[in-house]
């Protein structure tokens, strides 16, 4: 069994995801998150959130998933949001050609190579439908745009589409979260939320599907000025695989500090590599294998339509890697179409830290002069004029000067313009703001994190599987088993998981089966703490509290055993103060060893 076979086989048997809608055949691409899997998605975003919100000091949005066809005629996505398509000749079944060619080549990132090239090598390679076999050599490779289309209302008049990216709802409202912002530079707006992708072939469970939640941020900055605090993460080691490596015969990965990185120009921009470097250690707290990660740099031709830079991580599971977060330099893109497009003001204004004096060029258009001359058009001429005093002051030097309106030239007498020049002091300049945006796919995360937290040792002569998640990130941080279900042990037991859930702690109470079964239970769900009440619970003074049924306050008599996942070490210990260890456990303030 491959290691990602194995992966979904325990995701669906123990409740992390599953494909959705299968009493009915199901829909590829979707998947449903289970018990497990909905509190692993929930720690790993609430830990997402910590790092790239709280502790950056941004803001968190929450936009809509439908958002009107202005908007992504705007953002490039109606046009250029496209996979290369082949459709098999024979049974109909559609392929994304650029992964047929990644498949059967040694070519690793055929998506940056032209059409018509990926047309040629799938003739070359002799390449077949994956359905029915029959050759897919002379079948066009067309675009196809991942857009989900809707209607907004009845009838058709207003298309919508689902989101293909959380960043657009952010970008379409800059101007209200720049004012929420004060109008500072820079500021951060992170989101997340679900995307949607019509993917031409879903595959590998949750690495390609079409519905998928992403975890944004759009770090909005003044280029000329600002500056990431890079001393924080200076000494962080990121491996990196650049465009240059990967297009030349010998080039391999190189580990580089995150200084040495910027000083050596092998990431660009100061503010990706900050990213990277804060990332890299944010991959490690939620149980990525650094020994199987890497930044890679997009190639020319794999950049999107949108980026002058851009770094992918990614991960390794089965051999393949996997794309988990993209760094995009987005520059001033994404502002400037939305600006074009909608009309609005998408810049900041940026005082000065002293007013200046400038000489200014201006009309005053006489238009009892104009509206006679130039009737209807009259308006637009004063306005032309008024540009062209903006822009070239000089053309108001001789008697007269001209201006086109429509194609049409009109001449106008510069005295009637009431041109001059003034010295005006001015505060600031509308600035367009750059866009820094870390993008990470929350799915490919959690597929990454159980594939490498999956361990197998033998204990007691068996075999055991148990996934060794940080256990800030385990779904559940304590399992609680009677012994056996008499003499009031589950009593007792069911006492201590109420107390444990009142301190916060995600709880799982089981009292069926044999004890040793129960732990290879929580062992193969990761949780890191097992708490058994047994006869000695009962002996020490546990019996006693648990008959009173536990006012709350007083001190707890009694002792219980608390096993740890991955060494299965136990250890006794009272049951007064549980909660507080556990949970300095589960946040990483105390070791196993100490206590
Ligand atoms: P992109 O905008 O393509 O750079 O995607 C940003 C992130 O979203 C990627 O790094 C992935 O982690 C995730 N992602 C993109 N497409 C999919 C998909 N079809 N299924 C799951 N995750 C995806």
């Amino acid at each position: 069994m491959s290691e990602g076979e194995r992966l979904t086989e325990l995701a669906k048997r123990r409740g992390f995801y599953f494909p959705s809608s299968s009493a009915y055949g199901g829909a590829a691409g979707f998947w449903t998150y289970g018990p497990q899997g909905a509190a692993l998605k929930s720690n790993i975003e609430d830990a997402w959130r910590d790092r790239y919100v709280v502790k950056e000091g941004h803001q968190e949005i929450s936009a809509p998933d439908v958002m009107p066809e202005p908007v992504f005629e705007a953002s490039g996505h109606l046009d250029g949001f496209d996979d290369m398509i082949v459709e098999c000749g024979e049974c109909g079944a559609t392929h994304r050609a650029d992964h047929l060619v990644e498949d059967n080549t040694d070519i690793e990132e055929a998506e940056s190579l032209p059409n018509e090239e990926v047309m040629d090598l799938i003739a070359e390679h002799g390449i077949e439908c994956p359905s029915c076999h029959a050759s897919l050599a002379d079948q066009p490779v067309d675009n196809f745009n991942l857009m989900f289309e809707t209607n907004i209302g009845p009838g058709s008049s207003s298309p919508g589409y689902l989101r293909p990216e959380t960043a657009q709802g952010i970008f379409v409202e800059f101007p209200q979260l720049s004012e929420y912002a004060r109008n500072q530079l820079p500021f951060g707006v992170a989101q997340i939320g679900k995307a949607y992708r019509n993917e031409i072939s879903p595959r590998k469970s949750l690495v390609r599907v079409r519905e998928f939640t992403q975890a944004e941020l759009e770090h909005f900055i003044d280029p000329e000025e600002d500056e990431p605090p890079l001393a924080e993460v200076e000494d962080v080691v990121l491996p990196l695989y650049s465009a240059a490596a990967q297009e030349s015969e010998d080039g391999g990965q190189r580990e580089l500090t995150v200084r040495e990185a910027v000083d050596e120009g092998v990431v660009e921009s100061e503010w990706v590599a900050y990213y990277l470097g804060v990332s890299r250690e944010w991959y490690e707290r939620v149980g990525v294998d650094m020994d199987r990660f890497r930044y890679r740099q997009h190639l020319a031709g794999e950049r999107a339509h949108y980026a002058s830079d851009c770094w992918d991580a990614e991960s390794e599971v089965d051999g393949d890697w996997i794309e988990i977060t993209g760094f995009a330099y987005r520059g001033d893109y994404d502002l400037s179409k939305h600006a074009e497009h909608s009309g609005e003001d998408y810049t900041v204004f940026k005082q000065y830290d002293e007013p200046i004096t400038v000489e200014r060029a201006t009309v005053d258009p006489d238009m009892s002069y104009l509206g006679p001359e130039f009737g209807g058009d009259a308006g637009a001429v004063a306005d032309a004029l008024e540009a062209l005093a903006e822009r070239n002051p000089d053309a108001f030097d001789d008697d007269e000067v001209t201006v086109e309106v429509d194609g049409e030239s009109h001449t106008v007498p510069v005295e009637q313009t009431n041109f001059s020049v003034d010295e005006v002091t001015e505060n600031g300049e509308h600035i367009r703001p750059h866009v820094v945006e870390p993008s990470f796919g929350v799915g490919r995360i959690i597929y990454t994190v159980l594939a490498h937290s999956y361990e197998s040792d033998e204990v007691d002569g068996e075999e055991r599987t148990y996934l060794d998640l940080p256990p800030e990130q385990a779904p559940t941080t304590v399992g609680v088993f009677p012994l056996m279900d008499k003499d009031g042990m589950a009593d007792l037991a069911t006492d201590i998981a109420e107390d444990l859930r009142a301190a916060g702690l995600s709880v799982t109470y089981d009292d069926s089966g044999a004890i040793g079964r129960r732990y290879r239970r929580q062992d193969e769900v990761g949780t890191p703490y097992c708490v058994t009440v047994d006869y000695e619970s009962l002996e020490d003074g546990g019996a006693q509290r648990a008959s009173e049924s536990a006012s709350g306050d007083e001190p707890r008599a009694g002792t219980v055993t608390v096993r740890e996942r991955d060494t299965t070490e136990q250890k006794r210990l009272p049951i007064d103060g549980l909660a507080d260890r556990l949970g300095r456990l589960a946040t990483g303030d105390l070791t196993f060893d100490d206590l």
